[in-house]
């Protein structure tokens, strides 16, 4: 999960870290009576789950309530980087005498935590990379190692070529990085780290990303976690199912991810477009797969289903009694193929062989299921 930097500088403010004051507004009023409250010039930011903002316009300036309104008029309700701005963060406008990046990474291919670091901070950081690689600076630490101050210090020194008083950065980039551990975090990221003043820092921007499998021992991101859900991404995550909302019209539940990726490939390929994806996984039950299935055909844009569903584990008659129960509560006569293959495929395929919309596979090949489908939706 992306944590929104109105939430994670909250997070970070926790560790002794300097933010700027600041709230969000979802309307231009809320917007100006924020920035009344600041009484001083601010900065208007669109909140979306993304960088780069800067360049595209997302950033903006004021120095008058005048210029906070047109600010937020330009950026609210309309598209950025392909995010829909519902929100802006309204924020005293710090003044700012060099940015720095500093970064912290779960560094999957290495099992070590990077801490990055470049003096050349800002919204070009990223051509600063590909111009001159060594203004990115890096340190590898073992996880769970407790980072000593005077250890990130000497490596500043080490390796700065600004001959700025190191001491300061050193104690913040120590914070961030127990924050990043605190909140399992896979990438924190502060740019610009802003020098106000001589041991002034500020962190101005800042991105951070949750491992989501991490959210069930967070307490502090489970609310934002919940609240990033929708309703029927909820009830999914109740009936104990992975499931991705897609913009097609064709309802899927597969059990097993592997199974669902070939899935979503056959139905491409045959020129169908899936509107979800739903994995059930192992420990099917009756109440799962009924919730399931109203899930999936409850989006009305859905004209028909594949459940393929593999019976190792998992009792294939539970399925088809769950399947006959969801039924009951899915209107139109839309059709489902039901591919059941293995563990009590048979009693499974007895179960359902009288239903009108149910159209029963026999075959492993999801090939035969998907033609199926594109023949009775086509
Ligand atoms: P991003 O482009 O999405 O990473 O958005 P940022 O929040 O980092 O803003 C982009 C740039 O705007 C920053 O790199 C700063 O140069 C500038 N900026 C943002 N907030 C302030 C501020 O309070 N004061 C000043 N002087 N510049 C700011
Ligand atoms: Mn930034």
């Amino acid at each position: 999960m992306i944590v929104a930097e109105n939430d994670a500088k909250r997070f970070l403010a926790r560790y002794g870290l300097r933010v700027p004051r600041g709230e969000i507004a979802h309307s231009v009023e809320e917007a100006m009576d924020i920035a009344q409250g600041l009484g001083c010039a601010c900065v208007v930011k669109a909140l979306i789950p993304t960088g780069g903002r800067g360049k595209a316009g997302g950033v903006k300036t004021c120095t008058t309530l005048e210029q906070v309104r047109e600010a937020t008029e330009t950026l609210l309700g309309h598209e950025m980087l392909g995010h829909r701005v519902h929100a802006v963060l309204v924020e005293e406008r710090v003044s700012i005498s060099h940015e720095i990046y500093a970064g912290v990474v779960a560094n999957t291919a290495t099992d070590m935590i990077d801490l990055v670091v470049s003096f050349e901070g800002g919204v070009e950081v990223e051509s600063v990379a590909q111009r001159d690689r060594s203004a990115i600076l890096q340190l590898s630490v073992e996880p769970g190692y407790i980072l000593p101050v005077h250890h990130v210090q000497r490596w500043l020194q080490q390796n700065n070529p600004q001959s700025m008083d190191v001491g300061i950065l050193a104690e913040v980039l120590v914070q961030l990085y127990r924050a990043a551990a605190d909140l399992d975090a896979i990438l924190l990221e502060v740019n610009p780290l802003a020098v106000i003043s001589e041991g002034v820092l500020v962190l101005v921007d800042c991105k951070l990303e949750v491992d989501d499998n991490a959210i069930s021992r967070q307490p502090q991101l489970a609310e934002l976690y919940r609240a990033s859900l929708s309703e029927r991404e909820l009830r999914a995550r109740e009936l104990g199912v992975s499931y991705v909302p897609l913009d097609g019209d064709i309802g899927v539940i597969t059990s097993g991810a592997g199974l669902g990726m070939a899935t979503l490939d056959l139905l491409k390929r045959n020129g169908l477009s899936p509107a979800n994806f739903l994995d059930t996984g192992g420990g099917i039950s009756e109440a799962m797969v009924k919730g399931a299935l109203e899930l999936i055909m409850e989006p009305p844009q859905v004209k028909g289903a594949i459940v393929n569903l593999y019976g190792g584990i998992n009792r294939m008659v539970e399925a088809a009694k769950g399947i006959l129960a969801a039924l009951e509560n899915i209107p139109g006569n839309r059709p489902i193929v039901v591919k059941i293959i293995g563990n009590q495929q048979e009693e499974a395929w007895q179960m359902l062989k009288d239903q009108p919309n149910i159209h029963i596979i026999q075959v492993v090949q999801t090939e035969a299921a998907v033609a199926k489908l594109a023949e009775l939706v086509g």
